[in-house]
């Protein structure tokens, strides 16, 4: 549905609810709410809907692991009888960074689409603008031509998402001139060199990508471990493999100067030593995206990383304003943001039996598109430890999967899987894998470990055999 012109928005009566956002959390929450008749609107400040996970994430981004993984693909064909790994790796080498953003995009494009003609059948407005606050009931809208409106509404859902953090030029000296995971998604050529700065998910992604695709890669990181958040058995799989799949990863440092030479760009260390490079990509977390929503104006309280504080029921401080997604500071997943928008409207607006509904935060799987993939889902075994103390089991595996069998020694991807079960049924409460297929054998497991599946339930399923994910219920 094209944007409401800005007089049509204007006669529009009080909303039911009214979504700030047009991303994972809040198109969930409209199209949900709408579904049970209630009179919805959405504002959203970009061009286009679907936000941070459709435009600059997990969607462009899964593409370019796709790609990674082709690239990794056809440098094991040969060893699989196609062609010689020296033509192989010259149509690797070939790969057309341009053309396939110009894919991607149309890609993505065509999702937008997709996701203006679903809010039109669900019949929920679309103010294509910025919304901010007037009071509790009333949002002002400026919409992209620049005219300003005003909206009103019982309820409000704030769903704006965050933005990636980047240090100021006065912290880092010429750290502007790098880019951010947005500007990934923009880069028109492929970079020949790149550093990447940071050890969470999208600096692992990243990272993992640029050299797959045959970028110099380094990646620098604040201390000896990438995604120290997760179980440390992942990290301490996946880095010795970055290292030797090529990667430069450059530990217990930091950027202290990031200064234009000829050519490119010099990154200096704490250590001293420079590295050149033609892009820097800050990939060190994100923060709230509340510049100029006006929440002071109606006393809604943030923590001080700028986090809107919800209670479970996506409640903040002020009756009928509710905040969800990544603003929330709290699992900025999207199937989390959408979850946790659809079981608000289901609350708000759906039949009784939806009285109490809300988002259970408790063991959400999540992965980590590596190269070997990653999938967690509880409990770490540092958490395990400090909660459930000597109570707990840990049951690990470390294996080649079959995918290597005809692939040289040093071609052969780890992988690594821990079982964490507690307490004298050894209730299963975190797995972590590393392997290929990771990303998607989770899923099924995760399903178990929500219903409170034990250790006799693993062993109960009869393996599938040759699979790695067999080793899951085997490795007891
Ligand atoms: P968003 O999707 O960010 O949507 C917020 C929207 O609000 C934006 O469109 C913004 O323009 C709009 N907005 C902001 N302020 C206003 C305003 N005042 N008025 C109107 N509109 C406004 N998650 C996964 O589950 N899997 C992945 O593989 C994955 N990969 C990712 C890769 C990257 C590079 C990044 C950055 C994130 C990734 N994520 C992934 C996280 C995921 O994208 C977010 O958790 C998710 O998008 C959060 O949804 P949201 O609705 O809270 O916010
Ligand atoms: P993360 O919070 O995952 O990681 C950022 C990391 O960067 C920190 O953990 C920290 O690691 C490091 N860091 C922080 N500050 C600095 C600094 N000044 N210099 C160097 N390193 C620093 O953030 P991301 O930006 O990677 O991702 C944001 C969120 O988006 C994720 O938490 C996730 O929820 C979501 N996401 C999900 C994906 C998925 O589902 N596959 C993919 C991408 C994003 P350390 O302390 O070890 O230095």
């Amino acid at each position: 549905m094209p944007p409401l012109p800005v007089k049509e928005a204007e006669k529009i009566g009080e909303y039911d609810l009214f979504v700030i956002g047009g991303g994972s959390g809040g198109l969930g929450t409209a199209r949900r709410a709408a579904s049970y008749g209630a009179k919805v609107g959405l504002a959203e400040a970009s061009h286009r809907l679907g936000g941070t996970c459709v435009n600059v994430g997990c969607v462009p981004k899964k593409v370019m692991w796709y790609t990674s993984e082709e690239a990794s693909s056809l440098r094991h064909a040969a060893a699989y009888g196609f062609g010689n790994a020296e033509e192989n790796d010259k149509i690797v080498a070939s790969f057309n960074w341009p053309k396939l953003k110009k894919k991607r995009d149309a890609y993505i494009e065509r999702l937008n689409g997709i996701y203006d003609r679903n809010l039109a059948k669900d019949g929920v407005d679309y103010h294509e603008g910025y919304a901010s606050f007037v009071d509790k009931n009333t949002l002002n809208i400026k919409s992209l031509n620049g005219e300003n409106y005003t909206i009103k509404a019982k309820k409000i859902v704030i769903a704006v998402g965050g933005k990636p953090h980047v240090p100021t030029d006065e912290e880092v000296p010429g750290a502007s001139l790098g880019i951010d995971s947005d500007g990934f998604f923009e880069l028109e050529e492929q970079p020949k060199r790149v550093a990447v700065v940071g050890a969470g998910y999208i600096a692992v992604e990243l990272a993992g990508i640029f050299n797959g695709l045959g970028s110099e890669t380094h990646l620098l990181i604040r201390h000896g471990a990438v995604l120290r958040t997760f179980d440390p058995m992942l990290s301490d799989v996946l880095l010795p493999w970055m290292e030797h799949v090529g990667m430069n990863v450059h530990k217990e440092t930091g950027v202290t100067k990031v200064e234009k030479i000829d050519g490119g760009l010099r990154v200096h260390q704490k250590n001293g030593e420079p590295i050149d490079v033609d892009t820097v990509v800050w990939a060190i977390g994100r923060h709230a995206n509340d510049n100029g929503l006006g929440l002071d104006k109606v006393g809604v309280k943030q923590d001080d990383k700028g986090n809107v504080i919800a209670n479970e029921y996506q409640e903040t401080n002020v009756e009928d304003i509710y905040a969800l997604g990544d603003i929330g500071g709290k699992a900025e997943l999207t199937p989390v943001a959408i979850a946790a928008g659809r079981r608000l409207s289901n609350r708000l607006f759906g039949p009784p039996e939806f009285k109490d509904d809300k988002l259970d935060y408790n063991d959400i799987p999540s992965v980590v598109f590596s190269h070997p993939p990653i999938g967690s889902v509880g409990l770490s075994e540092p958490d395990a430890r400090k909660k459930y103390g000597e109570s707990i089991k840990v049951y690990t595996t470390r294996f080649r999967d079959m995918s290597g069998a005809m692939l040289d020694e040093n071609q052969k991807q780890p992988t690594a899987y821990k079982v964490i079960c507690e307490g004298p049924n050894e209730r299963v409460i975190g797995l972590h894998m590393i392997g290929v297929g990771s990303d998607e054998i989770l899923q099924g497991f995760a399903v178990a470990i929500k219903c409170g599946a034990t250790r006799k339930d693993f062993q109960a399923t009869v393996a599938i055999h040759p699979t790695s994910a067999e080793e899951v219920v085997t490795i007891f």
